[in-house]
C-alpha cells in the first residue's frame, strides 16, 4: 500500500504556499510525493507534535481509495478505479518544508514522518454522496471554528486526471490512498486542539493534538 499526496491542487492554497515557503505552481502535471505506510494515523488516534518541528501545519484533504490494479490508466476510464472517499490530514512540518524548498531538497523530511497522514476510520461510497467526486464539499473545524472549506469542483487537476497522470509512472494497487490536495486555510496545530472534518454533514475525522 502506498500513500500518494498531491500538492498545490487548489489555486488559493497554491498562492498561500507561495507566501509560506516560496516555490512555484505546477504546469501541465500535478505535483506529487509519497508517504510510507508508517505515516498513517488511524482510528481518530491523537496526533503527537514531533519534537523536530516548531511549526506543524494541518492540511485537510479528500482521500480517494484505489480499488483495482492499474497501469497507464486513461482519464476516461479512471473512474473505474475508485468508488469510496474518505478524509485525511496531510500533516506538514512547514519549517522543514521551507528549508527543503530553499535548498531544492526532497520533501520526505517535512512530509513523510510517522503519523503525518491522519486517515478517517470510515470511507464513504461515492454513490451515497451523489456519485460525482468533483462535486463534494468538505470542511475542517478546529476547536469548533471553521478553518478550511474544500470544494472538489475547484481542484486544478481532477481525480481522474490525477489517476491518469500517476499511473503512467507507478502501478496503482488495491488499497492505495491518494490525498488529493488541500484548499486554502492551512495553519499550525497546537497541543490541546481538536480537529473535526466532514464531507457535507457527515463527520469522518475527530481527534486531538497532543
Ligand atoms: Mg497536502
Amino acid at each position: 500500500m502506498k500513500i500518494i499526496c498531491i500538492g498545490r491542487n487548489y489555486a488559493a492554497h497554491s498562492e498561500e504556499l507561495d507566501r509560506l515557503t516560496g516555490g512555484a505552481a505546477p504546469e501541465g502535471e500535478p505535483v506529487w510525493f509519497l508517504k510510507p505506510d508508517t505515516a498513517l494515523l488511524r482510528n481518530n488516534d491523537p496526533f503527537y507534535i514531533p519534537s523536530f518541528s516548531q511549526e506543524v501545519h494541518y492540511e485537510c484533504e479528500l482521500v480517494v481509495k484505489i480499488n483495482r490494479v492499474g497501469k497507464s490508466i486513461s482519464e476516461r476510464f479512471a473512474r473505474r478505479y475508485y468508488d469510496e472517499v474518505g478524509l485525511g490530514i496531510d500533516f506538514t512540518a512547514r519549517d522543514l518544508q521551507r528549508e527543503a524548498v530553499d535548498k531544492g531538497l526532497p520533501w520526505e523530511r517535512c512530509k513523510a514522518f510517522d503519523h503525518s497522514a491522519a486517515l478517517s476510520p470510515e470511507f464513504v461510497r461515492l454513490e451515497g454522496l451523489g456519485g460525482n467526486v468533483q462535486n463534494l464539499e468538505f470542511t475542517l473545524d478546529i476547536n469548533g471554528e471553521r478553518r478550511q472549506v474544500g470544494r472538489t469542483s475547484e481542484m486544478l487537476f481532477s481525480v481522474d486526471q490525477i489517476i491518469a497522470c500517476l499511473s503512467q509512472y507507478m502501478t496503482l494497487k488495491i488499497g492505495d490512498l491518494i490525498y488529493t490536495g488541500t484548499p486554502a486555510g492551512v495553519g499550525p496545530v497546537h497541543p490541546g486542539d481538536t480537529l473535526s472534518a466532514s464531507i457535507g454533514d457527515r463527520e469522518l475525522l475527530n481527534f486531538d493534538i497532543r
